[in-house]
Formats: C-alpha cells, sequence, structure tokens
C-alpha cells in the first residue's frame, strides 16, 4: 500500500525517465511518446540509457553555472528542471528494472544504476553554484506555482546542506550515498527473502478455501510448500484452523531479510543521524520533518499519543469481542498473540456480524475487478482508458494502459499485477515519468501481486485486495491528474510527502458502495452481482477491529518513529518492536515479531515518516465528506476534488490543497466516526447504510 519514495531525494521531488532521450526533442508531441519498454533493452542498452539521462542532467547544471549576465527563467530554471526531469527519469526505471525484471542479473543492474543516479542527484542537491543562481533568481512577475516550486527547491537545497562548508558538503556527499546503497540494500534483501513453510499433508490446511487447497497440491516429497507471498500467507493467516501453521507462517514473514537486514538499518539509521546533525538537526526525525506538513519530531510524538487516546477505548471494546471468541476454545485464555487477530477477527465477523468473508471472493475474480477499478475510476475522475495492444513489456503479463480526456491522451500505464520468483512482493504505485505540459506525458506503474487467473483458476480475490488495487489506482491517478504542471519538479505526487496517501485512503470507501460494488463484482459461476444485502453485511462486519487496525498502524508509526528520534547509540533496535507492539495495541508479540523491522521496507524509503497513513487517513474521511453518500460517482464533488486537490500537483502546499477543498484545514470528527462505526446502531438494513456513515 506504498508509493515508492525510496529513492526520492530531498530537493530532487520524484526522478522519472524517457527512453529515447537523445532522439526525443523536448518540443516533440507528447502524444508520440513511445512505451517505456519500446526500445525492449538489455542489460547494456539499459546503462546506456541511463548513462546518457545523467549525461543530459549534467549538461542542463553545466548550462546553467555558465551563464553570465542577470539570471532568468529561461537561463536557469528552466535548464535546472531539465536536470531533474531527466534525474527523475533515470531514477525511476532504475528502480523499475530493480523491482520487476525476470532476469535477477538485470535487477542487480538495476540497483548498481539506481545508486549512481542518486549520487548525481546528490551532488546536485549540494551544488552551490547552482542554488546561488536559483537564489538569485527574480520570480517576482512569475505565477504562483513556479514562484512557489522556487521557494520550494531552496528551502529542499539548505536541507541538503548546500550552504555549508566544502569540508561538511563533501562529508554529506557521502553519507547520502552511503544511504542511497543501504536503502537499495535494504528493499533488496527483503524481495529476495521469500520464505516458506512445509506442510506435511493437506489437513494442516483444514479451514482453508477449496481453491487453495487445490492451487498447494503436495510435491514429490508429499509435503506442500507455502511461501510468504500475499496470495499464499494471507488466507492462511485468516481461515487456517491449524494454530501451528498459522504461527509458523507469522513467524517466516516476519523475519524475512533476518538478521541481513539488521545492519543495514543500524547503518541507515547512524547515517541518517549524522546528516541531521550535520544540518544541525537534534534528530532524523526532527530533520526529515521540517519539510513535511508535519514540520517536526514533537509534533509525530504528539499525533501518535492523540491517536493512541481516542482508539484505545475502542479497541479495548473490540478486545473483548475478539478474547471471547478465542475462548470459545481455549476457556482460560487472558491474551491474544499478534497473530491470532486475522483469524480471530474473521471468526468474529462470522459469529457476531453473521458474515463470512469467503463469502465475497466468487464475486471477484481478478478480470472482472480490473475491470471495476478501471471504470470506476474512469467515471469518477472524468476520464476513459484504452489498452495498447501489443505493447513491449518486460513480462508478458504486463499491460499498457493511456488515459484520454476529453479526447486527448494524457497519460499511460504499466499493470504487472501478479507474483514472478524475484518480483517486488509488495504492492505499489512507482512513477514512470513525470508529466509536464505540452513536453512529457506522466506515466507510472502499478505492481502488485494478485492472485492470476488461469483456465482452471479465475483468480478470486480477497476483499481486501480488491480495496489494495483501487487504493494504489488512486496513486497512480493522483501522479497523472497532476502531471499536467509546467516543470517536472512539481509535478504529480511531489506535495509533501505525508500528504500522498490522504487521496488513495479516501478511494478505499468507493469500494463500499453496493452501488460500485455491484457494477463489477459479479459471481463467477452465475453471473449474479454482488447483492446489496451481502455487501451491508460485509461493510458492517469490515467496521469491526478498526481500532484494534488502528493501534496496530500506530505502534507501527511509533516504530518508526522511536528508531530515528534520537541518537542510534542509545536506541536497541531488537527492544523498539515488542516495547511498541505491547505499548499501543492490545496483543502480546511473539519472539519473532522482535525482528520484523528486518522486513519493514518503510523504514528505508518512509524512516520515520510511517505516520503518514494515519495522518492521511485523517485528512480522507474528511475529504470523504463532500461527496454524496447516496451516489459516489454523482455531483460536483467529484470534479471538484480532481481540480483542487488532485490537478495541482505539488504546485502548492498540501495544507493549501487541504483548505482548497474543504473551505477549512482537517479535523479528526470524521475519522473518530469512522473508528467507531461498528458499535453505532444500525439504522437500514437495504443495503444503503454502508454509504451513509
Ligand atoms: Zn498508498
Amino acid at each position: 500500500m506504498e508509493v515508492n519514495m525510496s529513492h526520492v531525494f530531498r530537493g530532487i521531488y520524484g526522478f522519472a525517465l524517457l527512453l529515447l532521450a537523445t532522439i526525443v526533442a523536448a518540443q516533440e508531441a507528447p502524444q508520440n511518446q513511445p512505451p517505456v519498454w519500446n526500445a525492449k533493452p538489455d542489460i547494456a542498452a539499459f546503462e546506456k540509457m541511463e548513462n546518457s539521462r545523467i549525461a543530459a542532467a549534467q549538461q542542463s547544471i553545466d548550462q546553467i553555472v555558465a551563464v553570465k549576465g542577470p539570471r532568468t527563467i529561461e537561463n536557469t530554471l528552466v535548464p535546472y528542471d531539465e536536470a531533474i526531469r531527466q534525474l527523475n527519469a533515470a531514477s525511476y526505471f532504475a528502480d523499475l528494472v530493480q523491482k520487476v525484471n525476470p532476469d535477477a542479473a538485470f535487477r542487480d543492474r538495476g540497483t548498481a544504476t539506481a545508486v549512481k543516479v542518486s549520487g548525481v542527484a546528490t551532488s546536485l542537491s549540494l551544488n552551490r553554484d547552482v542554488y546561488q543562481a536559483l537564489s538569485t533568481l527574480d520570480v517576482s512577475k512569475s505565477d504562483p506555482a513556479t514562484r512557489y516550486y522556487v521557494q520550494r527547491q531552496l528551502l529542499e537545497f539548505r536541507l541538503a546542506g548546500v550552504d555549508k562548508d566544502d569540508a561538511t558538503r563533501a562529508k554529506l556527499k557521502k553519507l547520502q550515498d552511503k544511504l542511497t546503497e543501504d536503502q537499495a540494500m535494504f528493499d533488496r534483501n527483503i524481495s529476495d527473502d521469500q520464505k516458506s513453510v512445509m506442510v506435511s499433508s493437506a489437513s494442516e490446511l483444514d479451514g482453508l478455501p477449496q481453491d487453495y487447497i487445490d492451487n498447494h497440491k503436495p510435491g514429490a516429497d508429499g509435503k506442500i510448500t507455502i511461501t510468504t507471498n500475499y496470495p499464499d500467507l494471507f488466507p492462511v493467516l485468516e481461515y487456517a484452523k491449524s494454530d501451528g501453521l498459522r504461527r509458523s507462517m507469522w513467524g517466516a514473514w516476519n523475519t524475512r531479510a533476518y538478521p541481513k537486514n539488521r545492519e543495514v538499518l543500524i547503518d541507515m539509521m547512524q547515517t541518517r543521524y549524522q546528516i541531521a546533525t550535520l544540518i544541525g538537526y537534534s534528530s532524523w526525525a526532527d530533520y526529515n520533518a521540517a519539510d513535511k506538513m508535519m514540520q517536526n519530531g514533537n509534533n509525530i510524538a504528539k499525533f501518535i499519543a492523540d491517536l493512541n487516546t481516542a482508539a484505545r477505548p475502542v479497541a479495548e471494546r473490540e478486545f473483548a469481542m475478539l478474547l471471547a471468541e478465542k475462548q470459545k476454545s481455549d476457556p482460560k485464555a487472558t491474551e491474544l498473540y499478534s497473530y491470532e487477530g486475522f483469524r480471530l477477527g474473521e471468526l468474529v465477523r462470522r459469529s457476531q456480524y453473521d458474515f463470512n468473508s469467503e463469502s465475497v471472493r466468487p464475486y471477484l475474480p481478478y478480470p472482472e475487478v480490473k475491470k471495476g477499478v478501471l471504470d470506476t475510476a474512469a467515471t469518477l475522475f472524468h476520464v476513459t482508458f484504452r489498452q495498447e495492444p501489443n505493447a513491449p513489456a518486460w513480462d508478458p503479463a504486463v499491460e499498457t494502459w493511456d488515459v484520454i480526456d476529453s479526447g486527448k491522451m494524457i497519460g499511460r500505464f504499466y499493470l504487472d499485477m501478479h507474483p514472478r520468483p524475484g518480483k517486488y512482493s509488495h504492492a505499489e504505485m512507482s512513477a514512470v515519468l513525470d508529466g509536464i505540459r505540452g513536453k512529457q506525458l506522466p506515466e507510472a506503474i502499478l505492481i502488485c501481486n494478485f492472485p492470476q487467473p488461469t483456465a482452471t483458476d479465475p483468480g478470486l480475490m480477497n476483499y481486501g485486495d480488491a480495496v489494495t488495487f483501487f487504493h494504489e489506482f488512486g496513486h497512480l491517478m493522483h501522479h497523472i491528474l497532476g502531471g499536467q504542471q509546467q516543470w517536472a519538479g512539481i509535478s504529480g505526487i511531489s506535495m509533501e510527502s505525508d500528504f500522498v496517501e490522504a487521496p488513495s485512503q479516501m478511494l478505499e470507501e468507493w469500494m463500499k458502495s453496493p452501488q460500485v460494488l455491484a457494477s463489477f463484482a459479479r459471481n463467477y459461476k452465475t453471473g449474479e452481482p454482488i447483492p446489496a444485502e451481502l455487501v451491508a453485511r460485509m461493510n458492517r462486519a469490515s467496521a469491526f477491529g478498526r481500532a484494534n487496525g488502528v493501534s496496530l498502524q500506530n505502534a507501527l508509526s511509533a516504530i518508526s518513529y522511536d528508531l530515528y528520534k534520537d541518537n542510534p547509540a542509545k536506541i536497541d533496535v531488537d527492544a523498539v518492536c515488542p516495547h511498541d507492539f505491547r505499548q499501543y495495541t492490545l496483543y502480546v508479540p511473539i519472539p519473532s515479531d522482535a525482528h520484523m523491522y528486518a522486513s519493514f521496507g518503510h523504514l528505508a524509503g518512509y524512516s520515520s515518516q510511517y505516520y503518514t497513513y494515519m495522518w492521511d487517513k485523517v485528512i480522507a474521511e474528511d475529504f470523504f465528506q463532500q461527496f454524496d453518500h447516496n451516489n459516489l460517482l454523482a455531483g460536483e464533488a467529484p470534479m471538484r476534488y480532481r481540480r483542487t486537490v488532485l490537478e495541482p500537483g505539488g504546485s502548492m502546499s498540501a495544507n493549501d490543497l487541504v483548505k482548497n477543498f474543504l473551505g477549512r484545514p482537517q479535523n479528526t470528527a470524521a475519522f473518530q466516526k469512522w473508528m467507531e462505526e461498528e458499535f453505532q446502531p444500525a439504522t437500514q438494513s437495504n443495503g444503503t447504510r454502508a454509504v451513509e456513515q
């Protein structure tokens, strides 16, 4: 559920790509932009393209420095933004290759190239001549977006340490390069360490859906292999009767990349602390918050504490229900372990809310969900999508789509949606190219791991997967609709990075609408649309567990903050996770939970900023109140939302985006109501209740 920020560098917001860089002139109509894998590069061709991007960026930087006489937009900001465009392109492409290329050697080159590009970006952020040039640029007569862009870049330059002496800047450069390397290593160690648990007989899979059991036949040795890939893992945690199997799977999942990533994490913490203190901050958390909505570390701590106060009483009511469920088979139980929440939550939903999440899966075969996500987004955002047939890609399963607005192509996206060995194992949207009005179409990719339909298997998805799909697609639409700015550096999701989850989290509400779901969710055997009554029961049941979910998210925010809030010499990394799980959730951690940091990928890219999800959930629920809850696709709100929140991209502060849409800053009233929804009386039984919150 994340946006890739691992290579977003301070001051160089986003990074992107155009393969035929050397032959596509800047003024060429973007309608002719070829798909990203058009040249079908091998490793050598990939490196050549990347190097030409880096060279082009360097040329633009040299051009800025060489200017004699007064600074103008034309001789300074234009080449500056061109450097950003080229470096972003190179970085996005390296990241793409690293995450999705089927060839491990190619992925390795992707990782190495990502590090190289980031090094160039770091040098730029510490380039005093470029900083001087931008700071003497007179933008008083420019449009507000351009003024905001320059002001924000100057802040990022200062946060990079550009105004420090030569020795300090050289040191910062070294530290940044090391950090980039460690971040890439941290990510790679996680995706490379797919674990599995061997099961000795099919009876251990008791409780799991029949299609799951059919897809997990014993091997030659009679054993069944269950991997930590999402489609393998989550059904076990939710449905398996075997406590031992669920515990082993949870342990395998939470110890991925351990112990390898222990040293990498400690290294990242030390490097980040050194960077922060060299710039003049007392901790990485403080430093990292300086250009965010949050502004400083204390505000993060305060947000976590406030959220804990709000969630705790509701979480305790839920916990009592979960414990009562456990006591049905274990009357003496007084505690719940971390891995039990999935299964017990499912059992409570069955017994208390008459809802079995299995009953929804037959309505959610992957191809129908994909169509539903695209159709819903098209209606909501007033665009259409058109698949490009036979577009070349790194794997035959990848699809290429165009985004059309009023008959005009405004962007492109790629769907790489099913697991492959060595592929990035999470779900995310990554930028592929920044949009620049009249010059470069925005492009993005969804990298997901949903079940792949086969001749004998319709690829039934869990409801949660469908929600994730729409969530990630929301990031993609934000990147594309926000990708019509004049400058690469303010394109797409380049605003304060603690805002980017708000639009996607808001979209999750659409997947609760009986009307929206019935438009695509049809039983794969009978063709019957999902009944409104089932959706109503599902919504009621899924409201159960929210406060515990918020508590868990809050614990993760605390882990991410606590690892970066102080001098790392004072922090025992193996103690932080158990402490924060106990502090913020009602579950008892099991020993393997102490090492979950090793596979907590956000610690590399988001670092101290995991709070973003809950911070943005508050904004998302507030935003959602603006829409017509009887018909989420109707009225003026969708277009007003597109215009005031998504289209501005990073051309203004996120605080202003919020105010422009709501007419005031966000508040927590809607969030609190959302969290307590399960305990509010059901007002109607006709299936509309779910959208009336
Ligand atoms: Zn997200």
